[in-house]
């Protein structure tokens, strides 16, 4: 199996934001996206597939490898910054798995053996 549920749940929570962002600014409905969103979303898809802690995917926004490029890196925080307090309505369940993961995420980076694996990872890039 090479999709851990938490990688999917992930996917899932990302793709609904892009949605909202996208149908409030873009003029998009329902299932689709404008050509913009969706190279964003698969090049999220993409990072979040290949992530160099596998299924061990921290929160990307508490993660020290930063792997997306500066422009999506921007575009992608913008979206989270428009969707992000409207998920809390949306889909409170995502939310809050978001942030008790994000919380995991802070602790785990402040454990020392776990920093000198980001260390290791950040020397190989
Ligand atoms: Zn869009």
């Amino acid at each position: 199996m090479s999709h851990d549920r938490h990688i999917t749940n992930e996917k899932q929570t990302v793709a609904k934001m892009v949605y909202i962002y996208c149908h409030a600014h873009h003029g998009t409905k329902g299932k689709t996206l404008c050509n913009d969103c969706k190279a964003l979303l698969e090049y999220v898809f993409f990072k979040t597939d290949n992530c160099v802690f596998g299924t061990n995917k921290p929160a990307c926004q508490a993660c020290p490898v930063h792997c997306y490029s500066k422009a999506n890196k921007e575009k992608i925080k913008e979206v989270m910054r428009f969707a992000g307090p409207r998920m809390l309505f949306k889909h409170p369940v995502d939310t809050l798995r978001h942030f008790i993961n994000l919380h995991k995420t802070k602790r785990k980076f402040k454990n020392k053996s776990f920093q000198s694996v980001v260390t290791k990872i950040k020397k190989s890039y």
